[in-house]
């Protein structure tokens, strides 16, 4: 049985990703944990999740806290803490904002639960994974991002419902940044196993369609309510699950990528890793050539912003 720690549980993802981690068998325990200004916020989210404990039988243990010391003995931290873009701000303000938040929780994790796995989800997500990294001085396979899952059970979606599947027929794989310059794997895409061209009686899909869909879904959600609640929740949850019942899964995470995608990396970005209760590796892999160059055009994105944080953190002497 283990516990589980969530950073800006108070905000719309941490506290929908609290619900969701608590219907996972193994989890003794879920700290709720974020400013001290957000403790009266943190103490309603507790109470009302103990309300549906109680409704449906669940003996996880919930508590709040704005002391670093309440996450001893985590076996995961996630940090969902960030500020939202404001109007008229840059991503690369945003982003450094985000970093400095991200690199004080990776440190102070690190000296209160050395042994915890640390799950990013702040945005941008990719860029954040390798400030978690740094600023942790972890190893590489025990911090990892939210990444391109979120977009790949996007994609999975959008052609179960095409083709007229359960969504657990296909398999697909978005790799690359959490953002613009994600990278459809249709190579690795396929439906019971069979490629989608082999689908003779079916019309094709139109793959950049669905792929600029896949892109605009988390503004779109944004626009009509507010913020993304249910899909980051359980993506998370799922991670959590994966890792707890070392379940061994292939997931597209954020992670450290060294050469294992054609011989591309030196960065945090989203990839396919092996995943269980030691952490995330990197699955080395050969994928298409025009693939391969959408990935390395991902990387350079990715690479010069995190880049650029990583030197305002060291001139601000954060790092
Ligand atoms: P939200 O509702 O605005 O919540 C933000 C959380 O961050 C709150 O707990 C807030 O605490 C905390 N926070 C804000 N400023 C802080 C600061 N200076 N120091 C410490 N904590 C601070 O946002 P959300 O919708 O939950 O999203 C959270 C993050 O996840 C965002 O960065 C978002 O972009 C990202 N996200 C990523 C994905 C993905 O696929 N990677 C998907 C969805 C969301 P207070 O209550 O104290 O203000």
């Amino acid at each position: 049985m283990y516990k589980v720690s969530i950073i800006g549980a108070s905000g719309t993802v941490g506290r929908y990703a609290a619900l969701a981690i608590s219907r996972i068998p193994n989890v003794r325990e879920i700290v709720l944990f974020g400013r001290s200004s957000s403790q009266a916020m943190l103490e309603s989210i507790a109470r009302d999740l103990l309300d549906s404990f109680a409704a449906t039988g669940i003996p996880t243990k919930v508590s709040w806290s704005s002391a670093a010391e309440s996450l001893a003995d985590s076996k995961i931290v996630i940090i969902t803490a960030g500020v939202p873009r404001k109007q008229g701000q840059d991503r690369l303000d945003l982003a450094y904002q985000n970093a400095e938040i991200v690199a004080q929780y990776a440190k102070e994790i690190v000296c209160v639960a050395p042994k915890a796995l640390i799950m990013v989800v702040s945005n941008p997500v990719d860029v954040m994974t390798s400030v978690a990294l740094a600023s942790s001085g972890k190893d590489p396979h025990h911090v990892f991002g939210l990444g391109t899952h979120l977009d790949s059970m996007r994609l999975k979606s959008l052609i179960a419902d095409h083709y007229q599947v359960h969504v657990s027929e296909v398999h697909t794989r978005i790799i690359g940044e959490h953002g613009e310059s994600m990278v459809p794997l249709w190579s690795a895409t396929t439906i019971g196993g069979i490629q989608l061209s082999h689908f003779y009686e079916f019309e094709a899909p139109n793959l950049p369609f669905l792929l600029e869909t896949v892109k605009k879904t988390g503004q779109m959600i944004i626009e009509g309510r507010g913020a993304t609640e249910w899909g980051p929740g359980e993506a998370i949850a799922t991670i959590v699950r994966v890792i707890l019942g070392n379940e061994n899964r292939i997931l597209t995470l954020s992670a450290y990528v060294s050469r294992e995608i054609n011989g591309m990396g030196g960065v945090c970005i989203g990839i396919p890793v092996l995943i269980h209760k030691q952490g995330v590796h990197p699955v080395a892999i050969h994928i298409e050539e025009d693939e391969a160059n959408a990935f390395r055009d991902s990387i350079a994105r990715v690479k010069a912003v995190t880049e650029e944080i990583m030197m305002l953190l060291k001139e601000k002497e954060v790092l």
